[in-house]
This record gives C-alpha cells, structure tokens and sequence, in this order.
C-alpha cells in the first residue's frame, strides 16, 4: 500500500510554487520564455525547451517524488516521452527487448522508426521472464516492458525484469500509465525509468495531453540531452493545469479503483459475460504477481461478450459510459480494441494476444457504480441477438 497521508499530501503540495507577490494560496502561472542573462552557464537559465522553466521545474519535483524518482521531465504526450526515452538510450547496432503487449501508439514508433537508425528490436513470444531471457543478444543493451498491458491486462513481473537486465547491464523501462503513481511505483522494484501517458490518470479529466518521464538524475539528465533536440516540451500553461489535475490524483484514481473492483466481481458473474480481465480477480492468470507488486488493481479492465450479443449496438445503447478511443477520466469510457486501438494489428496476432471479436475495454470513472452497473446490464440486454 501507499503511505496514503504522505502520498496525498505529495499531490496536494509537492512542488508548489509560492507567490510571493500576493501570497495567493496557488501557484503562479509564468508564461516568459526569456529571462534575463548577464553570462555564465546559458542552459542553466531557463527556457522552455530546456525544460526548467519555474513551472516545469516545480511540477516535475511533484512528479518525480510520487513515483520515488529523483528527477522528472514532462513532455507534450505520452509519445514524446516514451520515444524521447528510447532515442536517448540506444545508439546504431543496439538491441532492445520489447514486451509482446504493447499500446498501439508505442508499438508503431518500434516497427516505423528504429529501423532507420539501424537499432534492432524483438518482441518476446510471452511475458514469462524465460521469455525475456530467450530474446537476449550479445548487443542487447535494454528492456522495455509495460504492466499492466493493455487491453488485457497481463502482468509482468518487475523484480525478475530488473534483476535480469542488471545481470547483463542492460537498462530496464516502462510504462507505467495504466497503473498511474498511485497503484505502482516501479522504481521501488529496481526499474530503471518510468514513463507515463499524462494525457490518462495524471491529466484524469480527459482535457490534456501530456507525458512524463521520471528516473534518477543521472539518467534524466541523459534523456534530457536528447529532449532539448527533440523538443517536445509541454507548454507551461498546460503545465499548470496538469499541476490542478494532479493536485487531485490520489482521490480519483482511488474511487476509480474502488469502483473498478466492485464492477470486475459483478460482472464476472453476470451469464452474458464470457471472461473478465482484471488483475484484481484471483482468477487472473497473474493475480499473484500484481498483488505483490502493485499498491492496488487499478482501474482498467476488459471484458468478451457472448457471442449473441452485437457490439455495435451495445456500443449504441450506453448512456452514461461512453464509447471512447481515450481512457482513465473521471468519466467511465469504453473502447473496441479489436477496431480501435488494436486495430493495425493482422488477425493472427490479435490472436497471439487474445484480443478477440467480442473484447470491450473499460476505464471506470468516478460515477456511482450502481450507476455503471445498470447502464452495462441495460445496453448488454438490448443487444442480445
Ligand atoms: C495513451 C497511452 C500512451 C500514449 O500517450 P499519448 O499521451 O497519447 O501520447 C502510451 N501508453 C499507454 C499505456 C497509453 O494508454
């Protein structure tokens, strides 16, 4: 579990900055990209692309300190975050590890730009730590994993990750956006750099688009050096929302969790569900390894529907769920991987995956779920065929 009273404090306080000029009780918002020099280190002065204006510096500090990080950068999007990482740790010749399940987004930079660069990948067959080992090459030098996976939720276990990639000296990485900072902390578990999906749990009101990545310092100051060619900086006011949203984390993903575990034992009895996916339920395949390592079972989880129910209209017959390509709002969203985003991907390994016809993804919000519960039964009913 989290130190609850520390961590929410953390989200409420961490990094904020003081007005001095009128004490008001919230950070001030500054907007200058120009600030004053009269010599010395250029790059210590601040500047947007460099990431530490007084915005980012202070949201940063939030952010690495809920993921017991020592540094953090924010960038625009979970992309920039996630490729910038990448970019900044390999060099041509280089091999990475990749997990199977991956989201879409990320799985697509892999396969359309590392091999301009003449940087050598693979995909594990499973996420059995004997299937990392089997990928492993003489020029392997990283391991890129994220768990839980989506849409399934498959767990990967992280102390048998980092443990095998230190043997080798190999850096690790993952994705930490589906369990946000308050159901996991990877760096706890000997994992390198954590990135995460701004845009879901730690934007929270689907209104932002942002990415975070958190690490030591020294690695972060590596990243840091390829993130100033990039460019992919957040814009301070964002920042500054994306401060308010934080502020507000823990209580959200908390009721999003709570309501998340009461939904996935309802509907995993519930006659016209086939199978539940949800790393809380102890009938997942992985419940032991999510239990250890995870703070608590997060708030994303899938469904198949029975074969006689037609998923374009139980998709119609929502009314307060909404079907949506984005996820970890406070309002509850569901998605159709297989035509979504999934839906790049050739039949045979959304098959490998398991990713099947009748597969729904839901990310529970923070409405009553009563509420839920009867919206899913009423649209499920309507669609019987
Ligand atoms: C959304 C998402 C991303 C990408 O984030 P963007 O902010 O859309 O760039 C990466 N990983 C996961 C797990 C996501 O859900």
């Amino acid at each position: 579990m989290v130190n609850k009273h520390n961590f929410s404090t953390k989200c409420v306080h961490e990094g904020d900055i003081k007005d001095t000029m009128y004490q008001g009780i919230v950070s001030p918002l500054f907007m200058s990209t120009t600030y004053p020099w009269f010599g010395g280190d250029a790059e210590k002065k601040p500047y947007p692309r460099y990431f530490n204006t007084p915005n980012q510096e202070f949201l940063s500090k939030k952010i690495a300190s809920l993921e017991n990080g020592e540094k953090a950068l924010i960038f625009t999007s979970g992309m920039a975050a996630i490729s910038t990482s990448i970019m900044a740790n390999v060099k041509i010749g280089d091999h990475i590890i990749f997990q199977n399940d991956l989201y879409g987004g990320t799985r697509n930079f892999i396969q359309t730009e590392l091999d301009k660069f003449g940087i050598q990948y693979s995909f594990t067959k499973g996420l059995d730590i004997d299937d990392f080992k089997a990928e492993i090459k003489k020029n392997t030098v990283g391991i890129y994993i994220e768990t839980p996976s989506n849409p399934l939720l498959k767990i990967v276990d992280l102390e048998l990750i980092s443990s095998l990639a230190k043997e080798d000296g190999m850096w690790t990485m993952i994705d930490n956006t589906f369990a946000s900072p308050v159901n996991q902390n990877p760096i706890n578990y000997g994992i390198d750099i954590v990135c995460h999906s701004a845009t879901k749990y730690l934007g929270g009101h689907s209104d932002i688009s942002a990415g975070a990545v958190i690490s030591t310092k020294s690695k972060i100051d590596k990243i840091l050096d390829s993130a100033k060619n990039f460019g992919g900086n957040l814009s301070d006011y964002t920042v500054w929302l994306l401060e308010r949203s934080m502020k507000t984390l823990l209580v959200r993903v908390r009721e999003q969790t709570d309501n998340a575990k009461i939904l996935a034992k309802i509907l995993d009895e519930n006659n016209n569900i086939s199978k539940v996916y949800y790393p809380g339920l102890e009938s997942h395949p992985t419940h032991d390894i999510a239990k250890k390592q995870m703070n608590d079972f997060g708030a994303m989880m899938s469904f198949d529907l029975n074969k006689n129910i037609d998923v374009y209209s139980f998709l119609k017959s929502l009314k307060i769920i909404k079907p949506g390509m984005s996820l970890a709002g406070v309002e509850s969203t569901v998605n159709f991987p297989m035509k979504t985003s999934h839906g790049l991907m050739t039949q045979e390994e959304r098959d490998i995956q398991g990713i099947g016809d009748k597969l729904i993804r839901l990310s529970v919000g923070i409405e009553s779920h009563e509420d839920l519960l009867n919206d899913l039964n009423q649209a499920i009913n309507l669609s019987i065929k």
